[in-house]
């Protein structure tokens, strides 16, 4: 047996091997060590080899799914080894020969298909990177829903194309490993990578492979594809092939990305403006979690895919734009809508594993019930007052098809209970095949009659506790206490088999032939369920491309009326997207904010408008710390996202001008993985944005060069300034607490001072988060700092060390500070009287208690207390 593991673990080294020994998955040697680790089970041993104990450790096949989901989350990879034979085949070769296995599948975390092992609402991408003549392609496949894409790549949008799609992994030839360049661009993705012989990208081979799987005798059927994208897409159906050991699931022909079809979002904007995930890798209080409205792991998985890729063509926009319009025209409409697709399974990913073979009959069913709705769904939308439809709904309720003839066969079919494996059996509903029906007869008949003899021999022999039971041993025998067990050894036909503690076994040959009729007819009847299985999945598979077609549908349905819902609660509106350098927002808020000040109950967040017109296309926005500023700037960021994914946004009105690309510079954390310091990091991503930004982009800045000294983050802001106003000459938001900036607006025409409204009272700041024209003095900075909870004495003394730089920042100046260090003096009290001692609005307030007030008297007190305010 050792020599067995060993030959099939030589040919999966890069595996952990979970090889099958009865009802265990067993791990060997290094393997066992691993996986006892990050299991955290018992590592045990068991023989020698080499005169060394074997590690092994192991998991029941029965729960494995979860050990696996642990075991792929920790960034391994399975390989499955089953037995292929049957041990009783075996033992007929000889008492020694041991059981033939094979590995069945590799589980890698880019090739899953299991629900357990997968997020409902999150796509899994397995994707390849191919060069071939100077070009770069990617492609990407969901294995658990069949969706295949190749795109062209430049190597500048590589990393931006990565992140959008979060491969779970990455195929590359081994030779692009010494591509360095390339290397540095995907150096967030090296956890993932998995590194494949060239051969395996070879592109002629690669597009022979592709017209062979889609049966076309040129892949030119499905758009012109580029040796480089062939390779990729290529190598990516081998990997899949390879892992699933033969069995390929249900691919949809390779749709091609045509370049510039996005907007572009590179990686670190992406995370900046927490679009799937926030900074702290949750979906919760991501854009994503506070927009989606969908009711279906599919809806939700397209959502996420077209938050993540904007569109850049306006008539695909309006499309969307006109699905989401005609579900927030009818609330009705909408809510059966959603009601029904509510209980429509994930059709998707049930046919992905009843076509790879891994499918159950709970697959089936979900495909029956599935395609129910979507007739009652279309039964929904013809309703005569419905038409016209807008085009976006006419092909979703095109492609939902006439799946009559399946679903009836299925309902006729499938019982009401259903097991999860189809092996298990009993799934068949009585009376859909008279012959399994005459089966099962037989066996219930059988166990039947083996009851009845239970009751007889238990009067022939007087033993009234005598039982007949059943093992997997010894299958059915009868058993009485020992103290009876005398009076059966004597008794004809009772033949002895088993003496326990304090029970004996016997048999009789009644009951043998009872048993062996019925063991025949139970496995004659599940190998009919079995083949009845097969042809249901046959029907299944010969319809798997409408089947496809219309979960495809129904998550556009989902999506449509979710964004329609999501406009109706959130009061967004339709924006109007055209190929313009406009921008214009009216009544605009941050879509995330807002959502959690409603949640909390902390006030109305307040609309704020945003004009980019050429002639003010580089808004120079300054105010206090806290004021608002990055809500400002990622609100109209998030609003260009919004429409180009065809989605209402949140304003009162917007019109933008197709945005390419969007850049955004906002706060930074350390790099240290890759060497960057904070300002590095700040740095590397203004430089990206001043080499790429195009006229089209939309670039948001929050703070440029604040990690330096003062006079060099001023003056690497200055220059970046008249860079984008003179050389990108794109959109632009730019926060900055350097009011020296603004002076900048009497030279370049373009730039437009803005400021965040704060009004001061009673040495306080309110922050009015208003946005306006105009430029701010002072930064608050240290009213901030008291707000956080700085000693009062350090507050007091900034204010002092600010008073006097205040008056000019010579080394006179600074000197005066040095020679005044009264750090130790720092506790006296400050120099403003404390407002509590004096204030009579204060003492007022402290007078006050409300729990013993009269509602009368609150009044009173409340209009005291204003006319206080009023001195
Ligand atoms: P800093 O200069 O310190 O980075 P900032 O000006 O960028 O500050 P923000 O972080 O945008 O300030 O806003 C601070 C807080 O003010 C937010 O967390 C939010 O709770 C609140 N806020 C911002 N904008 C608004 C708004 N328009 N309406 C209501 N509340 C707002």
């Amino acid at each position: 047996m050792m020599a067995q593991y060993l030959e099939i673990k030589a040919q999966h080294p890069d595996c952990l091997l979970f090889y099958r020994m009865g009802d265990f998955y067993e791990l060997f040697f290094e393997d066992a060590a691993k996986a006892a680790q990050a299991l955290d089970i018992a590592l045990t041993k068991r023989g020698k080899h080499d005169g060394e104990d074997i590690p092994m450790c192991g998991v029941p096949v029965h729960a494995s799914d979860a050990y696996l989901s642990r075991l792929i989350r920790k960034g391994f990879r399975v390989a499955v080894c089953e037995q292929v034979e049957d041990p009783a085949e075996a033992k007929r070769r000889g008492a020694k020969s041991v059981v033939q296995r094979a590995v069945v599948r590799i589980v890698t975390p880019g090739t899953l298909t299991e629900d357990n092992l997968l997020d409902a609402r999150t796509n899994n991408y397995l994707a390849a990177l191919a060069d071939a003549q100077g070009e770069l392609a990617i492609a990407w496949v969901d294995v658990s829903t069949g969706a295949l894409w190749v795109a062209p790549v430049a190597g500048t949008s590589l990393a931006a194309e990565l992140a959008r799609l979060d491969p779970a992994e990455l195929l590359l030839p081994e030779r692009l490993f010494q591509d360095a360049d390339l290397m540095q661009a995907i150096a967030d993705w090296k956890p993932v990578l998995v590194p494949l012989p060239g051969a395996r990208f070879e592109s002629t081979s690669g597009r022979r492979r592709l017209e062979a799987l889609f049966r076309v005798a040129s892949l030119d059927a499905f758009g012109s594809f580029s040796r480089s994208e062939g390779a990729a897409a290529g190598a990516l159906v081998d990997y899949v092939e390879l892992t699933q050991k033969g069995r390929l699931p249900r691919l949809s022909p390779p749709r091609r990305a045509a370049p510039g079809h996005s907007l572009e979002i590179d990686a670190a904007t992406r995370r900046n403006l927490e679009l799937s995930r926030t900074l702290t890798g949750e979906r919760e209080g991501s854009l994503l979690g506070v927009i989606d409205r969908t009711v279906s792991g599919a809806g939700a998985r397209l959502l996420a895919e077209r938050l993540a890729a904007p569109l850049r063509d306006v008539a695909l926009i309006e499309a969307r734009l006109d699905a989401v319009q005609f579900f927030l025209a009818d609330e009705r409409l909408r809510q059966e809508l959603r009601h029904r697709l509510q209980r429509v399974a994930d059709l998707a990913r049930a046919l992905a594993r009843l076509t790879v073979g891994r499918g159950g009959p709970r697959d089936l069913a979900a495909l029956r019930d599935g395609l129910a709705q979507a007739s009652e769904i279309r039964q929904l939308l013809a309703a005569p007052r419905l038409a016209p439809m807008p085009l976006e709904i006419a092909r979703s309720d095109r492609d939902l098809g006439d799946h009559t003839a399946l679903v009836d066969t299925l309902t006729r079919a499938l019982g009401d209970e259903l097991p999860m494996l189809a092996r298990d059996g009993g799934f068949i509903r009585p009376g859909y095949r008279s012959e399994l029906d005459e089966l099962r007869g037989l066996r219930d008949e059988s166990r039947r009659l083996i009851a009845n003899l239970q009751s007889r021999y238990a009067a022939e022999t007087g033993i009234a506790s005598l039982k007949i039971r059943h093992n997997n041993v010894l299958g059915y025998f009868i058993e009485v206490t020992q103290t009876h067990a005398e009076k059966l050894i004597g008794l004809a036909g009772f033949i002895h088999r088993q003496t326990m503690a304090n029970a004996a076994r016997f048999a009789t040959t009644e009951l043998g032939e009872l048993e062996s009729r019925l063991a025949s007819a139970a496995e004659k009847a599940l190998s009919l369920e079995l083949e009845m299985f097969e042809t249901l999945t046959g029907e299944v598979r010969g319809r798997a491309e409408d089947i496809a077609q219309a979960a495809d549908a129904l998550a556009r349905l989902d999506v449509a009326s979710a964004l329609a819902e999501l406009a109706a609660e959130r009061l967004y509106a339709r924006p109007s997207v055209d190929a313009s350098r406009r921008f214009r927002v009216k009544g605009g808020r941050h879509p995330v904010v807002e959502a959690a000040l409603t949640h909390a109950g902390a006030g109305a967040f307040v609309a704020n408008d945003c004009d980019l017109a050429p002639e003010r296309r580089l808004w120079l926005l300054t105010g206090p710390n806290m004021a608002g500023k990055s809500t400002f700037l990622r609100q109209n960021a998030l609003i260009a996202i919004l429409a180009q994914m065809g989605s209402y946004v949140p304003a009162a009105a917007a019109e933008i001008g197709l945005v390419d690309r969007l850049f955004s510079r906002v706060g930074a954390a350390d790099d240290l993985a890759r060497g960057r310091s904070t300002f590095m990091v700040e740095m590397v991503e203004t430089a990206a944005i001043l080499n790429q930004a195009t006229e089209s982009s939309l670039v948001i800045l929050d703070e440029i060069g604040r990690g330096t000294a003062t006079f060099d983050g001023l003056s690497i802001a200055w220059a970046t300034v008249e860079h984008l106003h003179e050389i990108n000459r794109c959109r632009a938001l730019f926060a900055t607490h350097y009011h020296e900036l603004t002076a900048l607006a009497a030279k370049l025409a373009g730039i437009s001072l803005q400021t965040m409204r704060v009004k001061e009272w009673q040495d306080d700041v309110i922050f009015l988060h208003e946005v306006a024209p105009g430029a701010a003095d002072r930064s608050y900075g240290i009213h901030v700092a008291k707000l956080a909870g700085l000693p009062d004495s350090v507050v007091a003394r900034a204010g002092e060390v600010l008073a006097l730089l205040e008056e000019g920042e010579d080394a006179s100046t600074l000197a005066r500070l040095a020679d005044d260090l009264p750090l130790f003096q720092a506790m006296r009290p400050s120099a403003k009287p404390s407002p509590s001692g004096t204030d009579p609005l204060d003492q007022a307030l402290s007078a006050l208690n409300p729990d013993e007030l009269t509602p009368k008297e609150a009044l009173e007190a409340l209009y005291r207390l204003k006319g206080l305010t009023k001195r």
